[in-house]
């Protein structure tokens, strides 16, 4: 779909640089911003890609299950020594929930968590042969599975186009002006509609990394970020906090401009 307005119009100045200005505020960045904006991305963070490690469609699905207010890092931990024992919807459900609990207990929610796989585990079982399903709707029955991390299994596991919004995907879309919403699947559809379909998993990534090192949700570090001169949220402060303040508050401060 096209875009009615453009926030950033490209203009060249005398010394030859590219130059976005700024023609009107509350909008999203033009298509040709967008463009800019990956391309530095990629150059930032080039090879950008997930930190779980997997080795199966399987194994994402319960890292991803674990990863839920969980760094990568221990995820990482405690999946080395989960899939030394079981890395199999059978082998999990044979290993109890008790043994489970305690393989996972570090990553906080353990309780919780274990329900979702153990819940999981005999979905894929008894309907699915013990394998996991490569489409999203059947994704998302299996419990402890949304629309997020349906995404990043079909994009990640099975190479299928997806565009999973996370908090940190949401946050920069919203602050960026690259895609603005309320909700994930807002800011999902917005991402869809600007990018090319090849290059979704990718930003989904880039998003991420871009967050976790300079986009923070407390305290983005605006003055050192390489995207400030395309972004809304610093050409226009106050402007960028579209669906993030009912987020959790997290918008750049005015003083960043
Ligand atoms: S300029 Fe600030 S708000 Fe904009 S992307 Fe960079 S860190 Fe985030």
């Amino acid at each position: 779909m096209q875009r009615l307005y453009s926030a950033f119009a490209l203009s060249i100045d005398l010394t030859g640089r590219k130059k976005y200005m700024v023609e009107r505020p509350s909008s999203e960045l033009s298509q040709e911003a967008a463009v800019e904006v990956m391309s530095r991305l990629k150059q930032l963070y080039p090879g950008a890609k997930s930190a779980l490690h997997y080795t199966t469609p399987f194994e994402l699905l319960v890292a991803t299950i674990l990863s839920a207010q969980c760094t990568d890092a221990r995820v990482n931990k405690v999946t080395a020594r989960l899939f030394a024992k079981a890395n199999t919807p059978q082998g999990i459900l044979a290993l109890g929930r008790e043994e489970l609990e305690s393989i996972i207990q570090e990553c906080g929610l353990f309780r919780s968590k274990a329900g979702y796989i153990l819940g999981a585990c005999q979905i894929l079982v008894d309907e699915y042969e013990g394998k996991v399903p490569a489409d999203l709707e059947n994704l998302m029955r299996l419990p402890g599975v949304g629309r997020k991390t349906a995404s990043v299994i079909l994009a990640n596991a099975f190479g299928k186009p997806a565009m999973p919004v996370d908090t940190h995907v949401f946050r920069v879309s919203n602050r960026l002006g690259l895609a603005r919403g309320k909700t994930p699947k807002e800011v999902e559809e917005g991402l869809k509609r600007l990018l090319p379909e090849q290059e979704w998993n990718q930003a989904h990534h880039l998003l991420i990394r871009h967050g976790r090192a300079v986009c923070k949700a407390r305290n983005p570090q605006c003055q050192i970020c390489p995207l400030k001169d395309l972004c809304i949220s610093f050409q226009i402060p106050g402007d960028g906090d579209t669906g993030t303040r009912k987020a959790g508050g997290d918008r750049p401060p005015a003083s960043t401009a």
